[in-house]
């Protein structure tokens, strides 16, 4: 069996910042959410088969 690994990039639906988080797919049933650290909406729930983690702020203000 192999796991997945990658990172994923997620945009808040409240203020437009973009996470980027490090994903594994797990052969267990794992679930979990991530709310913004800005503004607290629900910026993704997951359950079953991957688990997201280390969520980071992704600077889009690049000149
Ligand atoms: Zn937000």
């Amino acid at each position: 069996m192999t796991w997945e690994k990658g990172t994923q990039t997620f945009e808040c639906e409240g203020c437009s910042t973009v996470w980027r988080a490090e994903y594994i797919n797990l052969p267990v049933r794992e679930k979990g959410r991530f709310e913004c650290k800005d503004c607290g909406t629900l910026v993704i729930r997951w359950n079953g088969g991957v688990d997201y983690s280390n969520f980071q702020r992704v600077d889009t203000n690049e000149a």
